[in-house]
């Protein structure tokens, strides 16, 4: 590598470093945002943090960065391999981004922040057509921005190929049916036969009363058993919990406490205790590296709900806290068994709301929004349709219908920002389900579990998981975790035996 080499990646390390002090001003924004700053101070806080993203934005499209990151694309081989990761990812930013001028860019953001302030509205009355004037800009935005990108050799032409790809790099639409087609194949009727079942789940006690002081107990003690680092990271409190990794030394999670629901705290701890512990076991090269940003959102959900169901539901750990529950909430736990308490939190059961179903119904949440959006964005379908549609779909999967769009399609955010999104959730559980096979292989995971010793259990997810994640595209990440091609039948095979056992289903 030469001099002028040289001096055009350190000049694009510190452009970098500049962007990412931004982003970083906007995430503790952001977590303020979300935890405590008051309602009526929101809107200049949202006006600040526009502006950060405009700088760094702006940052980012400066002439001689960008021609020093086409400079380095052209000898990439020269480059050390972090170096190529990171400058591959910026040569995308670049080519997806150089039609989008400042006043696009900001033109853009302002359909996405009335679109989340009209979905919240829509959502609390309960009327779509709220909604619907800013969805179709939604839309028609999201359209317009990959319409712009000039593509890299190898990279998707169909508009939702591309916006898939913004979240799983090198997956197609046409892949993500074809397993979620064997999906419905095999758990539709399997579904019908568990309900069929003449198995009684106990679940009266899941709503008792429990104290936010004895919650905040619970979540300290799992934070505390999971590993999370305490010194590096904390948590809060907020409606729709989260993680922001502000940086490397500072990863936040947030939880909420319903007093009539104590499970949906104690999951949602484990969620996002899974993301935030990818943070903070990630390897400290990355960050200064810049590619953290390269994992993926199947990634990183695989690993957020690997902790919070392959663990957080299996028998062993139930077992590992059954004591720590009875002994925080005794007034709720008292007529309550450790195998009741397991079964309470695999109840399967078609429902409406997507972040409250069990493992396997879950599938079917996302499968609807999938084909909606598949279609959505290929004009097959109109926004006005997509009430209809949804409860259609519904009908057809689950056997149940919405009786209004607030339990119906206006329950989630995400299509306030775009589309592409919620397959990724089910590709996190079927990319675990893989890793969860070879993890097996090599330790023993139940005992680990049952012992509470996460410290290997998070080693492993360390050397095997987290390792590659930001440099590889998922499709390779997971052949090089498992050394098998990508497949949904673990995942499937894994939610048949388990639920079989728990229905007493012969198989
Ligand atoms: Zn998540």
């Amino acid at each position: 590598m030469n001099q002028e080499m040289n001096e055009k990646l350190e000049l694009v390390k510190k452009t970098c470093k500049r962007a990412d002090q931004y982003r970083h001003a906007g995430a503790l924004i952001m977590f303020d945002l979300e935890t405590l700053c008051p309602r009526e101070g929101k809107g200049e806080q949202g006006e600040l943090l526009a502006l950060l993203e405009t700088e760094e934005f702006k940052i980012k499209q400066d002439k001689t960065f960008t021609e020093a990151v086409e400079l380095l694309y052209q000898h990439l081989e020269e480059l050390l391999p972090l170096d190529q990761v990171l400058i591959s990812a910026l040569m995308r930013e670049v080519k997806h981004t150089r039609q989008i001028t400042t006043e696009m860019a900001n033109a853009f953001s302002m359909v996405y922040n009335r679109a989340y302030i009209d979905w919240e509205r829509a959502k609390q009355e309960s009327d779509f057509s709220i909604f619907k004037d800013t969805l179709q800009q939604v839309l028609d935005v999201s359209r317009k921005k990959v319409e712009l990108w000039e593509a890299l050799p190898g990279e998707p032409t169909d508009s939702y190929d591309r916006m898939l790809d913004d979240y799983e790099r090198g997956m197609t639409a046409a892949q993500l049916k074809e397993s979620f087609d064997v999906c419905k194949a095999r758990l539709l009727p399997f579904l019908k036969e568990l309900m069929q079942s003449p198995k009684k789940i106990r679940t009266d006690f899941m709503h008792r009363p429990v104290s936010d002081e004895q919650q905040r107990r619970l979540a300290e003690a799992l934070l505390k058993t999971l590993g999370f680092d305490l010194t590096r990271g904390a948590y809060a409190l907020t409606e729709h919990p989260f993680t922001e990794t502000i940086t490397r030394n500072d990863v936040r999670l947030t939880t909420h406490f319903h007093e009539d629901n104590f499970i949906s705290s104690l999951y949602s701890v484990m969620h996002e205790c899974g993301h935030a512990l990818f943070a903070q076991l990630d390897a400290e090269e990355h960050y200064d590296h810049f590619i953290t940003e390269e994992r993926t959102c199947g990634m990183d959900e695989s690993v957020s709900r690997f902790y919070e169901n392959r663990i957080g539901r299996s028998r062993e750990f139930i077992h590992l806290i059954y004591p720590t529950v009875c002994e925080i909430f005794p007034e709720v736990m008292g007529d309550v068994s450790e195998n009741e308490l397991y079964e309470a939190v695999n109840y399967c059961t078609p429902s409406l709301i997507r972040t409250e179903a069990d493992e396997l119904t879950y599938t079917f949440h996302i499968i609807i929004r999938f084909e909606i959006e598949m279609a959505l964005v290929a004009g097959e379908i109109s926004v006005s349709d997509i009430p209809a549609i949804w409860n259609q779909k519904y009908q057809e999967y689950l056997g149940i219908t919405p009786q209004n769009d607030r339990e119906g399609c206006l329950q989630d955010v995400h299509w306030s920002s775009g589309f592409g999104y919620f397959p990724s959730y089910l590709l996190g559980n079927m990319f675990n389900s893989m890793y969860a096979v070879k993890m097996n292989e090599e330790i023993n995971v139940g005992k680990c579990i049952e012992s509470g010793d996460f410290t290997t259990i998070n080693r492993w997810m360390q050397e095997h998981v987290f390792r590659k994640a930001d440099i590889l595209s998922p499709l390779e990440w997971i052949r090089d975790i498992t050394g098998r091609a990508f497949t949904p039948e673990d995942f499937l095979n894994y939610l048949e035996e388990k639920y079989s056992k728990i229905y007493g289903l012969k198989r």
